[in-house]
């Protein structure tokens, strides 16, 4: 869809990232660990250093300690964090629980490794979760459940009571679970984010995924990390050494002295929640159905209203006709289940939000 909107010079809310910049001093801290020589490989795991610094906000958000040395690890991204921990998990045959509509990166890995996916799908407007449904895919070969909160596409956070029942079909099994909490700090309206590093019995099987892309506004870093118990991640360095070795040293030591000077991250759910409220309040006079928001830099919309297109009809109309890009969510469903809504990414500045409202005012 980027390559469309790039295409037919539309607006382009497709795909997730930024279109304002990164923080200068960030940018410059790079340019000066590289200048200070900081530019040959970094250890294995990542730097120790970032590692604590990781390991201290994780202790002081979940009171939930996880060790520099043994329980993290940098990788090139949250995207090779979920593979690699996907890889360490499934074998031939082995099955994962994947909660749709789900970031595209998850159950083409479950396949290559030559796992079966099982998806639990959510529908609009309020994708609930029937864990009486769910409980029905658990088998005795379900070696993975793999959950995104807040999620991409549809904004959903998890709750006490998902948590709850995550723990009774996880309870006296050898499930694993990969909790991908890149939007961690993306979530609104007062609301906690509930990390499954909160909670022991969860966290003593979960690999827990995290992006500094998101973070700090700089997605082409790739920089993330994964948090787990001694015991997984032990496999997973075995498979990550020998994928990437080590992620990039400059930006690591960057994204350290970063850190150390202000945790702005503490800031983006205001940040982006103006965001999400600005785009809302422009919509609103539209004739597409705002759906809720409850985390993400997604908004998703209905256009049951406008049309009888199928999902990449209509996505296609907007982007040739209206000039907005957005990504049809039946490409977030493995059966490419179409309930007629579309995703739009409202990370953006907020004249690009006002400008693509105008457009899309007219369909
Ligand atoms: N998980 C989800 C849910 C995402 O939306 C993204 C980013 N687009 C990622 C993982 C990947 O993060 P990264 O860019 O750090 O690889
Ligand atoms: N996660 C971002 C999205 O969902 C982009 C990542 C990608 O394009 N692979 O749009």
């Amino acid at each position: 869809m980027t390559a469309l909107a790039n295409k037919h010079h539309a607006v382009n809310l497709s795909q997730g990232f930024p279109d304002f910049d990164v923080d200068p001093e960030l940018v410059e801290l790079v340019n000066q660990q590289m200048r200070q020589g900081h530019n040959q490989y970094a250890p294995m795991p990542g730097l120790l250093s970032l590692r604590g610094l990781i390991s201290e906000k994780t202790q002081s958000l979940h009171q939930s300690y996880y060790s520099p040395e043994t329980e993290i690890t940098i990788t090139a991204g949250a995207t090779q964090a979920i593979y690699t921990a996907i890889a360490a998990s499934i074998k031939p045959n082995d099955e994962a629980i994947i909660f749709e509509p789900a970031y595209d990166s998850y159950a083409p890995v479950v396949k290559a490794f030559g796992g079966l996916v099982k998806p639990y799908e959510m529908a609009p407007p309020f994708y609930d979760i029937d864990w009486n449904m769910v409980k029905r895919l658990v088998t005795a070969n379900t070696k993975l459940i793999i959950i995104n909160s807040p999620q991409n596409p549809c904004g959903r956070i998890l709750k006490e009571e998902d948590i709850k029942q995550l723990k009774i079909i996880t309870e006296n099994t050898d499930i694993l679970i990969i909790s991908d909490e890149v939007y961690e700090h993306l979530i609104y309206d007062k609301q906690t984010h509930l990390s499954l590093a909160r909670y022991p019995e969860l966290k003593m099987r979960t690999f827990i995924t995290a992006s500094f892309g998101k973070l700090f506004h700089c997605t082409g870093w790739k920089v993330g990390y994964c948090l787990a118990p001694e015991m997984l991640m032990k496999e997973f360095r075995k498979l990550h050494q020998f994928m990437v070795f080590s992620v990039n040293t400059p930006m690591q030591f960057a994204i350290e002295a970063y850190l150390n000077n202000k945790p702005t991250y503490l800031e983006l759910n205001e940040f982006f929640q103006r965001k999400r409220n600005l785009f809302r309040k422009l919509l609103e006079p539209s004739r597409f159905t705002l759906l809720r928001c409850e985390g993400t830099y997604f908004q998703n919309v209905s256009y049951e209203r406008i049309a009888a297109d199928n999902d990449v009809e209509m996505a296609t109309k907007l982007v040739t006709d209206y000039k907005v890009a957005c990504i049809p969510n039946s490409s977030f469903y493995t059966r490419n289940t179409d309930f007629r809504t579309l995703r739009f990414c409202f990370a953006k500045k907020d004249e690009t939000l006002e400008k693509a409202a105008e457009l899309l005012l007219k369909v």
